[in-house]
C-alpha cells in the first residue's frame, strides 16, 4: 500500500527534500522532535523492518551512508546525533513505508524511559 512518503518521493505533495538519489529521498520531518530531524527513506516501498529482503542489503547500507552526508551537512556530525527506525505497533511506528530518523542537534537524553 502506497504512503504519503511515495508522493513525498514522486514530490506529488510539498516537503523539503534535503537529499535525493535514484535509490533514496531524504526530507525534514514535519513535526520535528529536535533542531535537526530528517527522514532517510528507501524510494521503493518497504512497509517495514520485518519487510526486508536480502537483494535490498545495498540499498539498506546506502542508507547509512546519506544519513552521514546529512549529519556533517547539516552541522551534527561533531555534536552528535540519533538514527531510528520504528518497526510495528510497540515501537509507534506510524509510517508504513521504512524510514530511518535523523534526529540531533541538541542533547537528545536517554533513548529510552524506564520500564516499569
Ligand atoms: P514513525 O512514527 O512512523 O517512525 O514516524 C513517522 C514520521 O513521519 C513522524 O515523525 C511524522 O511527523 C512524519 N510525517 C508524517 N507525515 C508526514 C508528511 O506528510 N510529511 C513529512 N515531512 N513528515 C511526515
Amino acid at each position: 500500500m502506497p504512503t504519503i512518503f511515495s508522493k513525498i518521493i514522486a514530490r506529488e505533495i510539498p516537503s523539503e527534500i534535503v537529499y535525493q538519489d535514484d535509490q533514496v529521498t531524504a526530507f525534514k520531518d514535519i513535526h520535528p522532535l529536535a533542531p535537526v530531524h530528517i527522514l532517510i527513506v528507501p524510494n521503493i516501498e518497504i512497509p517495514s523492518v520485518n519487510d526486508v529482503k536480502p537483494e535490498q542489503e545495498s540499498m539498506l547500507g546506502h542508507m547509512f551512508i546519506v544519513a552521514k552526508q546529512i549529519a556533517a551537512e547539516q552541522g551534527i556530525a561533531q555534536s552528535g546525533y540519533r538514527l531510528l527506525i520504528n518497526s510495528g505497533d510497540d515501537a509507534g511506528q506510524e509510517v508504513y513505508h521504512l524510514h530511518m530518523h535523523l534526529v540531533g542537534g541538541h542533547n537528545l537524553g536517554p533513548l529510552l524511559t524506564k520500564h516499569h
